[in-house]
């Protein structure tokens, strides 16, 4: 691999293009600088997190889900993880059509209840919990 210099076009950092041979590096980083830029890889990251914040937000707005409570660090992080529980949760509590209408109720409230979660702290705990068993927590069972 072949590495040549590029300035990134975001933040003036100097960085690096990549490619097979030093032509083709050089080839890409202009291709690149035509076509929107070189981006380092800080400002790719910190561009990947800005748009699951984005994501998360919508996401929220979308769902009428409440606004989070906690630190700024601690509401980016809950509402990413919130994002990925709550389209499990959606995934895996569906109540059969045909399920007694007392019991689809009560998963409903269940479900409710654990998306009305508002504390980031809550997330960020569960964050690798089963989401049948927060449900399941949720429902008093
Ligand atoms: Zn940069």
């Amino acid at each position: 691999m072949a590495q040549v210099p590029a300035t990134c076009t975001t933040c003036g950092a100097t960085t690096h293009v990549t490619a097979a041979t030093t032509a083709a590096a050089y080839e890409r980083r202009d291709y690149l600088l035509a076509h929107g830029g070189v981006t380092c890889t800080d400002c790719y990251y910190a561009a990947k997190k800005a748009e699951a914040a984005d994501a998360a937000t919508k996401f929220a707005e979308d769902n009428a889900l409440p606004a989070l409570t906690g630190s700024d660090k601690q509401i980016a992080w809950a509402n990413t993880i919130r994002l990925k529980k709550i389209a499990q949760i959606d995934a895996v509590c569906v109540v059969s059509s045909d399920a007694p209408a007392e019991l689809a109720d009560h998963i409903a409230k269940a479900v409710a209840a654990v998306k009305a979660q508002a504390d980031a702290r809550y997330w960020i705990d569960n964050r690798d919990a089963d989401v049948r068993a927060l449900v399941r927590a949720a429902a008093g069972a």
